[in-house]
């Protein structure tokens, strides 16, 4: 028997414990940590609420934690309820699949200010994560100013010009969805330090704003590099551009019918924040020239007005006690996913905040063969029992899956007319829910 235990049940920690599965079938128990009380990570709290297709992936990581030797162990924070150190003395291996759940600092003067949000915490309020529930933001000036273009920049952008009605279906948690009702913003502006380009936003998810209800994109054709350049592009960039050429070429009368402008402002690196009694007024803009792929200022700087500023510009795994860590990456210190002996990672904790949630797949398949190559077969440890030991000792409040799946209930059961759930957005909650 081998012990294993994953930290995280997002896409990376369920990909992991589904390669276990498949790699050493009843030969090895495998239980899935979570701080949270329900499973599913970046599924549940990153992944935009009106995108379900993404979210129904979940399905697939259902079918992997209901299995006979898979456990999900919710409510259970690894580095306060259980050190590393200890979980590495009961498992043969420990897979760190905790994402990247911490904003990258915008480093510029004046980011403290009052609105100037990150979209770790903007994202995880209109998507119910308990730790940003209250986060309140204030939606009532005209201007919102988004930092940074890549997918994560353009989910903010959409939600924040979506009507009521454009949120049918989708499970984004009620505070929000009044909070949104009662929004003012007329312009987005999404600031990109390079040109269009560099653009990391998808063609798919850029295409959505030609179909939006109340909001138009707007492109400033002198912006954009001559056509043919575009042939020397990856094919997923040129057609993201290709729409940034669409965009462009919108007519005025067109973009007079939507009240909201999402507005494309390339070659402007934020450089400081402005405030007024405390609360963000303005972003002062250098604008830059593209040199062999890297922006470089050019001295010019001019003022956008904001109200409201989400930055996007990528996320950090949260360090553990112990564990190295890589600065520079924002992820733990890692070959191809060793740490140490006995400690793995997997997903963005290993790799960093990059590519699609299907990426987690072979990493998840990857890892499972280096702790294969590393541990052999049959182990001394004592892994779920011991475990439980301690967390009796301990007081631990575990959540099961079964738990969960009544939590589920409970969501779908308050769920407003159209909608898959009305998510808990409270640990209290999401425990009480699960019954006796
Ligand atoms: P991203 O794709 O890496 O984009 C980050 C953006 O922030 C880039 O435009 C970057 O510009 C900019 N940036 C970084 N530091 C900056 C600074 N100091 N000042 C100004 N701009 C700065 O990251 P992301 O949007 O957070 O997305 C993370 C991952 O999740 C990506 O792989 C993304 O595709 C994926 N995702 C997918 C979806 C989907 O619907 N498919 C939704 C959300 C996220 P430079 O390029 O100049 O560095």
């Amino acid at each position: 028997m081998r012990h294993i235990a994953i930290v995280g049940s997002g896409p990376a920690g369920y990909y992991t414990a589904e390669a276990a599965v498949k790699k050493w079938g009843e030969d090895a128990l495998i239980d899935v940590y979570d701080k949270l009380p329900v499973p599913f990570g970046l599924i549940r709290t990153g992944v935009a609420p009106d995108h379900q297709s993404i979210k129904a992936v979940s399905r697939r990581y259902e079918k992997t934690a209901i299995g006979d030797t898979v456990r999900f162990a919710g409510n259970v924070t690894v580095g306060e309820d259980i050190t590393v150190e200890e979980l590495t003395s009961l498992y043969d291996a420990v897979v760190l699949a905790t994402g990247a759940p911490r904003d990258r600092q915008l480093d510029i003067d004046g980011a403290g200010s009052r609105n100037v949000i990150g979209s770790a915490a903007f994202v995880g309020w209109y998507n119910g994560h308990p730790e940003f529930a209250q986060l309140d933001p204030d939606l009532s000036g005209k201007h919102a100013v988004v930092v940074g273009m890549g997918n994560v920049a353009l989910d903010v952008a959409r939600i924040l010009s979506k009507s009521q009605h454009e949120f049918a279906g989708s499970d984004i948690v009620a505070h929000a969805l009044e909070a949104l009702r009662e929004s003012n913003i007329e312009t987005i502006s999404i600031l990109g330090r390079r040109g269009p380009h560099q653009i990391m936003m998808t063609p798919k998810e850029l295409g959505e704003l030609l179909h939006l209800d109340r909001a138009s994109p707007h492109v400033d054709n002198a912006d954009l590099p001559p056509m043919e350049d575009d042939a020397f592009l990856e094919p997923g960039v040129r057609k993201s551009v290709t729409l940034l050429r669409d965009f462009a070429a919108i007519p005025e009368n067109i973009h007079g019918e939507k009240p909201i402008a999402i507005e494309f402002d390339f070659f402007a690196n934020p450089k400081t924040i402005v405030s007024e009694g405390g609360k963000v007024a303005g972003v002062e803009v250098e604008r830059t020239k593209v040199e062999a792929g890297r922006a470089v200022g050019t001295g010019e700087t001019y003022s956008v007005p904001a109200d409201l500023v989400v930055t996007c510009i990528g996320y950090r795994t949260s360090p553990l006690k112990g564990v190295p860590f890589d600065e520079r990456a924002g992820c733990f210190a890692n070959d191809e996913g060793r740490i140490l002996p006995g400690l793995y990672c997997v997903g963005w904790a290993k790799r960093g905040p990059s590519g699609t949630i299907g990426t987690n797949r072979p990493d998840g398949y990857s890892v499972i063969d280096i702790v294969d190559q590393d541990i052999g077969g049959a182990s001394r440890k004592r892994g779920r029992e011991g475990f439980d030991e301690l967390a009796q000792t301990r007081g631990l409040e575990i959540v099961t899956f079964r738990d969960w799946q009544k939590i589920e209930e409970a969501e779908i059961a308050a769920a407003r007319k159209g909608a898959p759930r009305e998510k808990f957005v409270d640990i209290d909650s999401m425990i009480a829910a699960r019954g006796a």
